[in-house]
């Protein structure tokens, strides 16, 4: 029996980022009693919280954005063809008026237990804002990229100035006029951050513990005719993004007839292997730097890899013209795509400037944190601001700190304690009618992510639909096909770079001290992942126990 405070529901949603927002509308258009749960106090999760300078879309934002929805694709435009995170989070507010979501949702609320009552069939859900409600399904949208990653820096609160963190950004922003700064981390946040933080500050100092791959992301822009042209083409683009393994459909606008008077445009080679040193050197010549991250034999094989990282390396000390500053920038003891790929605007021009610095860590280690700034072993550093880029806990890390509970009061983080457990990334056995968006074990953070969003939020729904038209009271996973799965994911993570045995990563969970370690996205692909689960219904949920 409910208590008489309690709430009692069809479906409570966790997170309205991207794929909250889409979960809530599908629910919503199901008619469902439901409720989304989010912490922020307004939409875009990831969008929301990381608005740090610089942060803006790595994919061309036509194709990272809804498809859900012809009259969205052609009413909202794009100014930029990487489009900046405030115009984003406009787009994300603009999704959640136009369909009419915020009445569902719960702003600044977070959802700290998910308890299974297995006599009642029910999820019972408790926020640090004192609500309890009970509902038959529990669905974590809470995203990949939510729990910010610390490092584990002696004395770290003695810091007399200010401090921030990529991905929780004051929303009044950051003023760095005329002040001395540091940054830790020069991932995907730090290589967006330097440039723009360096426009300001009087000094800039990065702590570089792993120097990055970094391609140009050549944003400009967005043509007016380009982006007309593209809404006139949005099922086609969509319809290639469904048949591409990583969601991505590459549109550079509407195939034109060859003209036989014309030179066809030369075109890179698919493989390094195949060219000599010469012929590579002049391919970088020809096509740019962002030529060695398509040579496909660079993926698999280690010898290619180590001829395009070596290239890279080159081409870094000829770019920068300062060759202190280069050998620190320069990526020496991983392979390129071991981790996600970085691009940026600007980033080793930062460091052509003078009060641009470097702190090579893989030379030097911090000591610790003291009330001026940060002691190496090696030097004292004096700032006024500290900024840590040092990505997240990623995957797993918001699931395992909620107090989540399924069958025999079984907890999730103890299930997860050696690293995730999921079938298809999408139900957990011992979790009846609990379900991830992009879990652990799809291809989520390796693929155009709201494409992975997207055919996840609708499985989802689709799957509940289904359970409510047939009376089917529960849907859970089967001991055999989680343990399959689990097993299919690690042989797909065979012989990519993304496994290499020099290779750290947050894919891995090696960014974090003390995670447990291996590939947690799936790497088979979008497209066949799709066809995974499109199979799995038709042969009648293979895998999953129902129960009526
Ligand atoms: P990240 O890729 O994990 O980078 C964090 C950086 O901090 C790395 O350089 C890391 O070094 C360093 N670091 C971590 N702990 C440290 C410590 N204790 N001492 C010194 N350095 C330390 O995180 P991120 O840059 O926030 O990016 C995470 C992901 O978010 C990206 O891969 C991407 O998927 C997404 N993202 C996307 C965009 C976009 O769409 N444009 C922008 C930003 C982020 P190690 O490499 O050695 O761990």
């Amino acid at each position: 029996m409910a208590d008489s405070n309690e709430q009692v529901l069809d479906a409570i949603v966790v997170g309205a980022g991207m794929a909250g927002l889409y979960m809530t509308k599908r629910l919503k258009d199901q008619g469902l009693n439901f409720r989304t749960f989010e912490a922020g106090s307004g939409v875009g999760g990831a969008w929301f919280w990381n608005r740090y300078p610089g942060c803006r879309a790595d994919l061309p934002i036509i194709e990272y954005s809804y498809s859900f929805s012809r009259e969205l694709e052609q009413e909202w435009d794009w100014s930029e063809v990487m489009a900046p995170q405030p115009e984003i989070e406009r787009y994300l507010n603009h999704v959640a008026d136009r369909f009419d979501l915020r009445r569902h949702i719960q702003f600044e609320t977070k959802v700290t237990d998910a308890i299974y009552d297995e006599n009642a069939n029910r999820w019972t859900v408790k926020t640090d804002r004192g609500d309890t409600l009970t509902a038959t399904y529990c669905i974590l949208a809470t995203g990949c990229l939510n729990e910010p990653n610390y490092p584990n820096f002696k004395n770290a609160d003695t810091f007399q100035g200010d401090v921030y963190h990529t991905a929780k950004w004051p929303a009044e922003g950051v003023d760095f006029t005329g002040k001395r700064v540091a940054i830790v981390g020069c991932g995907s946040s730090g290589v967006q951050a330097i440039p723009e933080i360096a426009k300001q500050a009087s000094q800039l100092i990065a702590f570089q513990r792993s120097p990055v791959y970094t391609f140009p992301a050549n944003n400009r822009p967005m043509n007016p005719a380009f982006l007309a042209q593209a809404k006139k083409d949005y099922e086609e683009i969509r319809e290639r993004q469904r048949g591409n393994e990583m969601g991505i459909a590459n549109y550079s606008g509407p195939k034109k007839p060859a003209d036989p008077n014309k030179p066809a445009k030369p075109k890179p080679s698919r493989k390094i292997l195949e060219l000599t040193p010469e012929q590579r050197k002049a391919e970088i010549q020809q096509f740019g730097i962002n030529v060695l991250s398509g040579y496909v034999d660079t993926y698999f094989n280690p010898e290619a890899n180590e001829i395009a990282c070596q290239l890279y390396r080159e081409w870094l000390q000829e770019t920068l013209g300062n060759p202190q500053k280069a050998d620190a920038l320069s990526p020496k003891n991983y392979p390129l795509h071991c981790k996600r790929p970085v691009i940026d605007t600007n980033y080793y021009e930062a460091f052509k400037q003078d009060h641009v610095a470097i702190v090579d860590l893989r030379e030097t280690s911090v000591e610790e944190v003291t009330p001026k700034g940060l002691r190496t072993t090696d030097a004292e550093y004096e700032f006024d601001v500290l900024v840590y880029a040092t990505g997240f806990d990623a995957m797993t890390g918001t699931i395992m700190r909620m107090n989540i509970r399924g069958r025999d009061g079984q907890s999730l983080a103890d299930k997860w304690r050696h690293g995730p457990r999921m079938y298809m990334g999408l139900q957990a056995v011992g979790f009846p009618n609990f379900f991830t968006v992009t879990g652990p074990g799809s291809p989520s953070v390796v693929s155009n992510v709201l494409h992975s969003i997207e055919q996840h939020v609708e499985w989802i729904d689709n799957c509940i639909a289904h359970l409510r038209a047939n009376g089917i009271k529960t849907i859970e996973p089967e001991q055999a096909a989680e343990e399959a799965w689990i097993e299919h994911v690690n042989e797909a993570g065979k012989g990519s770079m993304m496994t290499a045995p020099s290779c750290n990563s947050w894919y891995l969970g090696s960014n974090v001290d003390g995670k447990p370690q291996g590939i947690m996205p799936y790497l088979g692909g979008t497209k066949t992942y799709r066809e995974k689960c499109d199979e799995v219904v038709a042969e009648g949920f293979k895998g999953f126990a129902l129960a009526s």
